[in-house]
């Protein structure tokens, strides 16, 4: 059957931009990326209790399975592709807008940040995914996204198999403000494992004037979880 129609042509660019069936199961869905049953995730991952100095915390998914294998590829596209994948732009960014639609009432946001690389990573990997998300945050709740309000100071070492207190320490001074803040600030990053990066970003908003941070990531690491065999960016083909 050929494409007769501009909603053929939508639904054949869609087509390509979307994987097939859900992406948590793979089982068909007239709703791609996702089916009922995995959009919005059966239970929010993240425990109710954030850490400080963070006011509330939500993420959509646990980084386990499916979830982290698309997180990945968000992260990092594979060679050839130029820092493009459509498919997984689609399935990640579909997930921080759920995500942010769970942020309790209440958390009104004045401005949306995203947890910034430093400048060296991002020019290795060409695009920084944390702005993508902010953005994407920032329109599912008509607020304004500010990109560049908080700064990397310090290229930190990698967190992998680093404790809770080492992450901390690792991390200390790392964030800075660039600008003074509005009191309401949500605080963009993909996966969230102790929260020792959206607490040490957060101090830096706070220290900058804002009086409530609420963190919005994709993904949060489920106790006893890893995020080890992510960290590095092996491509897969
Ligand atoms: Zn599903």
């Amino acid at each position: 059957m050929g494409i007769t129609s501009r909603n053929d042509w939508l639904r054949a660019l869609g087509g390509l931009l979307l994987p097939d069936g859900c992406s948590g199961c793979g089982r068909a869905t007239e709703h791609p990326p996702f089916c009922r049953r995995c959009l919005p995730a059966a239970a929010p991952p993240v425990p109710t209790t954030p850490p400080r100095p963070l006011a509330a915390w939500v993420a959509e998914v646990a980084y386990t399975g499916a979830w982290k294998e698309w997180i990945h590829r968000f992260k990092y596209p594979g060679a050839g592709l130029m820092s493009l994948d459509p498919a997984a732009d689609a399935v990640v960014l579909a997930l921080v807008r759920a995500a942010a639609r769970r942020v309790p009432d209440g958390f009104n946001p004045d401005l949306v940040v995203p947890v910034p690389l430093h400048r060296k990573r991002r020019r290795v990997r060409g695009f920084d995914q944390a702005a993508l998300l902010a953005r994407a945050v920032a329109r599912e709740v008509g607020a304004r996204a500010c990109l560049n309000a908080l700064e990397r100071c310090r290229d930190t070492p990698q967190q992998i198999g680093l404790s809770r207190r080492e992450r901390r320490r690792n991390l200390r001074g790392a964030f800075v403000a660039r600008r003074s803040m509005e009191p309401c600030i949500w605080l963009v990053d993909d996966v969230a494992t102790t929260g020792a990066t959206l607490s040490e970003a957060a101090r830096a908003l706070r220290r900058a004037g804002s009086r409530r941070v609420v963190g919005v990531c994709v993904a949060h690491t489920p106790p006893g979880g890893t995020d080890e065999a992510f960290e590095t960016p092996v491509l897969s083909s």
